[in-house]
């Protein structure tokens, strides 16, 4: 069995809950490549279970196995099983959802989607690529499935020297299908260059948005239109936003799909629309910002800080009194106390009070694992104009 001795600040890491160690925190690899599963050992020979090895990342080692026999495919197997058991008790109303979220799953760099009878997978690392065979092989015996594809062109796989790309493993995949949550019914595309047409970690915000949706609304950077459809029943009229033509056309066949004749598509850019509509004197009870990742890094923090500032800032200004201001971050560096903070130097600068109705993070299909902060990423606030 290969092995890789770790220092005692890894230990203490793991022992806080992390699940990955860097290299400056590895001593020794023994007889390891990359990709394999390499048992861990401290420097004074105590066993910590086993890890991924990566020859290429910055994060050599993610532990995947406790102390015991090394994971075979019974192990593996089970997981899953324990993946699909949980998502059994927290995802009602959806045949849409993620199965396996990596470390939330003590798989750590597999991610596993679930589209009606079709599975997507990510195999993020060295370790999970290398059991990819396994994983078709998993998801074949328990579900069925009329196909498996990896969706494997994340940029993050160029740390691990993986290429990127995209593909049927096994069945056939149909260019469209159709997924349902919370009643309302999606075309999705799950390979070519879009992304895939919904956003699962946005479900239960759809409903939590929906509950105080009212009046005159706006779903700013709407994609295929996931909050204008979910918010639709409740408001008078709602215009979904988004520059980009394919998202338009993918939220106005939504929409006619579900028959939601007070959906607007406007194809323009967010920050220049809100601008011109507060110049125009337009005023909304209802505004959901949805922006992409705007700090990819450490070191983009302040210049995404000032990008959400400026949007939450525009969007204010535009809300009536009363007015619901449903706000979101999928950026994991863009902290939620960072996040609170620009929401209220915003509030600040256009002297609203603004209080906090809710404060929710990606639906619990996607739960974040304790020691690792970086498995909670998306913040969606949702807030009141009081004047
Ligand atoms: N709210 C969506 C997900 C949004 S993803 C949902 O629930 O499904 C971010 C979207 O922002 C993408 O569709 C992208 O095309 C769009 N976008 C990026 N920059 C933009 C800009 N400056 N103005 C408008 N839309 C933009």
């Amino acid at each position: 069995m290969p092995l890789a001795i770790i220092d005692a600040a890894a230990v203490k890491r793991l022992r806080q809950g992390h699940l990955w160690i860097y290299k400056a925190n590895v001593v020794n690899v023994r007889d390891a490549r990359g990709g394999d599963v390499v048992a861990l050992e401290d420097q004074r020979g105590q066993p910590h279970g086993y890890a991924f090895f990566s020859d290429a990342s910055q994060i050599t080692l993610r532990w995947c196995a406790p102390v015991g026999p090394p994971p075979d495919r019974a192990y593996w197997c089970d997981r899953l099983r324990q993946a699909e058991a949980y998502r059994k008790q927290v995802v009602a109303d959806s045949n849409a959802y993620r199965l396996v979220y990596g470390e939330g799953d003590l798989i750590p760099s597999l991610i596993i989607d679930r589209y009606a009878d079709h599975f997507v997978l990510q195999t993020l690392s060295q370790g999970t690529e290398a059991l990819k065979d396994t994983w078709v092989d998993i998801l074949h015996e328990a579900f069925n499935p009329a196909s498996i594809s990896e969706r494997n062109d994340a940029p993050v796989r160029k740390h691990e020297q993986l290429p990127l790309q995209q593909g049927v493993l096994h069945g056939a995949l149909p260019e469209e299908i159709a997924i349902h949550m919370n009643g309302v019914e999606f075309a999705v595309a799950i390979l070519g260059s879009q992304k895939t047409g919904a956003f699962l970690d946005q479900r239960e915000n759809y409903v939590a948005a929906a509950r105080y949706a009212h009046g005159r609304a706006l779903d700013v950077f709407a994609f295929a239109g996931g909050f204008a459809l979910h918010i639709a029943p409740n408001v008078a009229r709602v215009q979904a936003v988004d520059s980009s033509e394919e998202a338009c056309a993918l939220a106005r066949r939504n929409a006619a799909r579900n028959q939601r004749e007070n959906i607007e598509v406007v194809q323009a850019n967010a920050f220049d629309l809100l601008r011109d509509y507060d110049r125009a004197g337009e005023r909304f009870d209802t505004i959901v910002l949805d922006p992409p990742a705007f700090a990819k890094g450490k070191s983009a923090v302040e210049s995404a800080y000032r990008g959400y500032k400026e949007l939450n800032l525009r969007a204010l200004h535009l809300l009536n009194p009363g007015g619901i201001l449903v706000t979101c971050s999928c950026s994991y560096h863009m902290t939620e106390p960072r996040f609170l903070e620009m929401l209220a130097d915003a509030a600040g600068d256009v002297g609203r009070p603004l209080r906090i109705v809710e404060q929710r993070l990606q639906a619990r299909d996607h739960p974040p694992l304790l020691g690792v902060p970086e498995t909670k990423y998306l913040k969606c606030v949702i807030a009141q104009a009081l004047a």
